[in-house]
């Protein structure tokens, strides 16, 4: 099982005579950045000079373009998008960098693929957030640890891990740190965003096609599989009550048919024959090259594929769907006060 830290195994003073520069001000380098200003550390953010800059200029915090942020960095938080940071790097931070300083990774993408290779004086660990950008910072606010997934990929100064640990607490990010690699921070997140949304997106699609063609109406499927949003509902009590325990809450028929059709559906080797796959073209770069391609071309394969889905009947019942919900009716001793957008 996975090492894992907690508030008290991290220690800020590790970083306190470094700067921390935050190369980035989107959705995760905003949070981290002003958690770990809040927490005491030294923090300078690096952004090109428009409205993301001025906006962390707005909140407080020095900002500078990038080449300046890298040049006053001793730890630097690279939290710029995947597709452009091997460029960004290359180009701009790795011939800024101080000698012997920490380079610090949200995701282990481009360093486990090798799209970017860090000078051997520095020292690389991952803090990857489990949590989406702006929760990053609300959980802070709200004094709770978010988890992480943290790793060391290179030990220069010998105290890597040290200041991977300040930075995951500086960001209120140990609710745990789990302790991995950047291997497989990256095939797991990269795993779980394809087959998770891939699996859900084709097996909503097909569901919905298997009631329409058996004559029910595509708005009242469409709001039964997701519009309504009961789905949020139950994926929460997954995560807090556990998949099988969160049966309690349905009726016993919904918890009999849920089971029998899992019971049915795991016969069917298929399923894990095709998870499989994506592990392994996960590991052996098949989709990072894929990927890298479609971005030379201009994002053209994911274009065809978008309009490919979202060409699906089942979007036609979804725009309803989504339309009608606007309607906000609001539950007040027993009336039902209706109020639209409008008013
Ligand atoms: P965003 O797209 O929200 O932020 C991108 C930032 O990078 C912006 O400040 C943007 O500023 C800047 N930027 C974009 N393009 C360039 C460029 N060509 N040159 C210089 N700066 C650029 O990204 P995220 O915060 O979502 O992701 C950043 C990192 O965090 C990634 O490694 C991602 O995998 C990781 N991560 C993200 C999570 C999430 O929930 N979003 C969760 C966990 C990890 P501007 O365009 O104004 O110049």
């Amino acid at each position: 099982m996975a090492n894992r830290y907690y508030p008290k195994d991290g220690d800020l003073s590790v970083l306190a005579d470094s700067t921390v520069g935050v190369l980035g001000y989107g959705n995760q380098g905003r949070s981290q950045a002003l958690n770990l200003a809040d927490s005491g550390l030294s923090v300078v953010v690096g952004n090109r000079g428009d409205d993301y800059r001025k906006r962390a200029e707005e909140d407080g915090l020095p900002a500078f373009d990038i080449p300046t942020a890298v040049e006053k960095s001793d730890v630097l938080l690279v939290i710029l998008p995947d597709e452009v940071q091997p460029t960004v790097y290359s180009e701009v931070i790795e011939p800024r960098l101080k000698e012997g300083g920490t380079l610090c990774f949200a995701h282990g993408y481009n360093v486990f693929y090798d799209y970017l290779k860090p000078r051997p004086d520095m020292d690389v660990v991952l803090v990857a957030p489990k949590m989406i950008g702006p929760a990053v910072r609300t959980w802070y606010v709200d004094h709770k640890h978010f988890p992480t997934v943290v790793g060391v990929d290179q030990d220069a100064s010998g105290s890597a891990k040290d200041k991977m640990l300040a930075l995951a607490l500086g960001m209120g990010g140990m609710g745990p740190a789990f302790e991995s690699t950047f291997e497989e921070e990256t095939i797991t997140d990269l795993f779980g965003e394809q087959v998770g949304g891939g699996a859900g997106l084709v097996g909503t699609i097909r569901a919905f096609q298997a009631l329409v063609e058996a004559g029910y109406d595509p708005e009242v499927v469409q709001l039964e599989l997701y519009g309504s949003g009961e789905l949020v509902e139950v994926m929460r009590l997954h995560q807090t009550e556990g998949m099988i325990n969160q049966l309690n809450n349905h009726s016993p028929t919904s918890g009999y048919g849920q089971l029998l059709r899992a019971s049915q559906m795991i016969e069917d080797q298929s399923g894990l024959e095709g998870a499989r796959k994506v592990v392994e073209e996960l590991r052996d770069g098949t989709f990072a090259k894929r990927w890298s391609k479609v971005q030379q071309d201009d994002y053209a394969e994911m274009e065809k594929l978008r309009k490919r889905f979202a060409a699906d009947p089942l979007f036609d019942a979804e725009r309803t769907i989504r339309e009608l919900l606007k309607t906000d009716i609001v539950h007040e001793d027993n009336q039902h006060i209706e109020r639209t957008e409008a008013g």
